[in-house]
């Protein structure tokens, strides 16, 4: 049962087949959160088309990369990283052993052995709720893209899970850090927002309606 790029829409196709979506409302913080932020509204109908939500296991994806929100020792643990893990294989583990672990914020990149995926990047999302932090890890796992030729790419919550960071504030971060990451790099052709927890799914499918408008 593996999912392909063609079968995770764009967000665009989203909004308009699914009328819940939007219903959703944000709030007042949300608003504050996404003043902090420039958009350039030209490119907004374009981008829209960049990114999609995906609900549900990031391991059953088929893409360039997966991210892996991995811990700063590179050994598999629970949450997602238990699950990426479990789904590659141990030689996935045995090449994380040749890379010396891997720095809060920073990013490190494997093979996907028995994953449908080519790539697992690895990055080590903040324990402390940096925001800066947390950006890094997108910063650092996209800019990929351009030494392995990634076009597709998804992203689970990072440190949403047991790292404990505010799920809403993490969202904005990643969905802000992505905009501006596609308004600079047009040969990234989708990037997929992987939701786990139903708390996800209802934040993403509210902020990605201020990030990557369709209208
Ligand atoms: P962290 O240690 O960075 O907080 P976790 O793995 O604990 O990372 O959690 C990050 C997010 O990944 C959480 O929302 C968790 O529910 C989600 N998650 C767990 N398993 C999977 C999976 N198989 N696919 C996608 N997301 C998952």
């Amino acid at each position: 049962s593996v999912v392909t790029v063609d079968m995770v829409d764009p967000w665009n196709n989203y909004v308009i087949r699914n009328s819940t979506v939007e219903k959703r409302k944000h709030t007042l913080d949300d608003v504050t959160e996404f003043n902090k932020f420039k958009i350039d509204n030209h490119q907004n109908r374009s981008l829209a088309e960049k990114v999609s939500l995906y609900k549900g296991d990031i391991t059953r994806l088929e893409l360039g990369a997966i991210v892996n929100a991995a811990n700063s020792m590179l050994k598999a643990g629970g949450g997602v990283d238990g699950a990426i893990h479990r789904a590659a294989g141990p030689h996935l583990q045995e090449e994380c052993d040749t890379l010396g672990g891997c720095p809060t914020g920073e990013a490190k990149i494997t093979g996907g052995y028995n994953l449908p995926s080519q790539y697992v990047i690895h990055t080590v999302g903040p324990q402390d709720a940096s925001p800066a932090m947390l950006k890094k890890c997108y910063e650092n796992s996209l800019a990929f893209h351009k030494s392995h030729k990634i076009t597709t790419i998804a992203f689970p919550c990072i440190s949403t899970g047991i790292y404990g960071f505010p799920n809403r504030l993490a969202a904005h971060i990643a969905l802000r850090t992505t905009r501006q990451f596609l308004e600079q790099n047009d040969r990234m052709e989708r990037v997929i927002f992987c939701t786990f927890m139903p708390v996800d799914v209802e934040i993403y499918e509210t902020l990605m309606q201020m990030y990557f408008p369709v209208h």
